[in-house]
């Protein structure tokens, strides 16, 4: 993805005195919650801490949503829009879903912070610590502003963002019914931003990825007499150079995509023995669903007719993992503009986009939302290294800024889905 480090002016956070109390607290659970990391599934700490607190702030939450995922309900209270409200028909309420992802990585740490992650092999280096802590946060502050929310907002602490995905297993769990889900919001952390911007886009934000493995069967022999043998090294090296054809050749060039072979393993056992096979294994990623749906047909072809002129057989295995995401116009213009109001014109930037993937994507499949980055770098504080970087650290002053935005875009959300339901009538 791309390293983006454009030039801001230096950031002085500006919260409300409601955020601001809460700005101690939140720093705390974030470490907390960076000291002891969990994998995927396994949040087992992760959720007793965003349930107590949730009980702490008397906000009522499902627990044991697939598996470790924790789902909280706030209620607003703002006066339905359309006015003289007493004598219109009560109607149901918009509810947004405000998500946060609980899991950590298998990474050994390399900060030496106070706060280093104690579990040797694990590691927070994705910020979804962070994330975790800052909807607990928001949660806190909404109640504060629950007069001015126009509808529900459900807070969803999700598991195994990384792998192998939760969000997925919420959904099928129910996460978007009961209240009925209208829209969704989630921001990232993003240390490929400067602190206190965000990156946004519409439409397509990150890609979809998906995994490929290609086995190409051959006939080993010794090394001195290939004419008695079908080299499978050398079909897969064709096999790689006429891959790289899917995306120069066939794919649309005003659309992104890649297709990356990222492991060959073939042969090992000496330097005079073609082996019987060679295994090929790599993702495939695209903003456009249309792109997406036609790699594996396109990719198989290739393998097909490689193998087929070389002599050779082949097995061939698509795994669909996470879909792009999709952001919806309206949302992120409200996310835009929320942004701008807060950080200032000169830190938004809406042109941001990355090819890599995040289960987020599901939930944008079904309800209309945005997804968004949060710039958490700072140089002076060392605090740049790339995401799943053992050394990765964010600049812990952007996050009551990220709450307050968080907080702001819940209830211009709110606003404007009640505004346009009473509309509707
Ligand atoms: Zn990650
Ligand atoms: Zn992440």
């Amino acid at each position: 993805m791309t390293v983006r480090h454009p030039h801001v002016p230096p950031f002085i956070p500006q919260v409300g005195a409601d955020v601001a109390a809460e700005e101690e607290r939140l720093v705390r659970t974030r470490r907390d919650l960076h000291a002891h990391p969990e994998l995927g599934f396994e949040e087992v700490r992760t959720s007793a801490i965003v349930r107590e607190r949730l009980a702490e702030l008397g906000i009522p939450y499902l627990a044991g949503v697939a598996g470790t995922g924790v789902v909280g309900l706030i209620e607003g209270r703002a006066a339905p829009p359309g006015g003289n409200g007493a004598s219109r028909e009560p109607r149901v309420r918009p509810t947004l879903l405000l998500r946060a992802d609980m899991d950590a990585l298998p990474l050994q740490e390399e900060n030496t912070d106070p706060f280093a992650s104690r579990v040797p092999g694990k590691m927070h280096a994705c910020g979804h610590d962070g994330h975790t802590a800052i909807l607990l946060s928001t949660a806190a502050v909404l109640l504060r502003r629950i007069d001015r929310l126009a509808g529900n907002v459900k807070l969803v602490f999700q598991p195994a963002e990384e792998d192998p995905g939760g969000a997925q297993p919420m959904i099928e769990a129910g996460v978007l019914r009961e209240p009925h889900v209208d829209a969704a919001i989630g921001l990232h952390l993003w240390t490929q931003l400067p602190a206190g911007t965000v990156g946004l886009s519409s439409g397509p934000l990150m890609a979809s990825a998906d995994e490929f493995t290609i086995e190409i069967r051959g006939r080993g022999g010794h090394a001195a007499a290939p004419h008695t043998c079908i080299d499978p090294i050398v079909a897969a090296a064709h096999v790689i150079t006429a891959l790289q054809t899917i995306v120069s050749r066939s794919v649309d060039p005003l659309e992104s995509a890649v297709v990356t072979v990222a492991r060959v393993e073939a042969g090992g056992s000496a330097y005079n023995i073609i082996p019987e096979k060679a295994t090929l294994r790599g993702t495939a990623r695209a903003f456009s669903p249309a792109v997406r749906a036609a790699y594996p047909e396109r990719i198989e072809r290739v393998v097909r007719g490689v193998c087929q002129a070389l002599g050779a057989e082949h097995a061939f295995e698509w795994k669909a993992y996470y879909p792009p995401v999709i952001n919806d116009p309206a949302i992120t213009s409200v996310v835009a503009r929320e942004s701008r109001r807060l950080l200032g014109e000169d830190r938004v930037f809406e042109d941001i986009r990355s090819m890599g993937a995040e289960d987020m994507a599901f939930y944008l499949r079904e309800v209309p939302g945005c997804f968004f980055f949060f710039g958490a770098a700072n140089f002076a504080k060392d605090a740049a290294y790339p995401h799943h970087n053992p050394r990765f650290r964010i600049d812990e002053d952007v996050l009551a800024p990220a709450v307050e935005l968080l907080a702001r875009c819940a209830e211009s959300a709110l606003g404007m889905l009640a505004a346009a339901g009473a509309e509707r009538g």
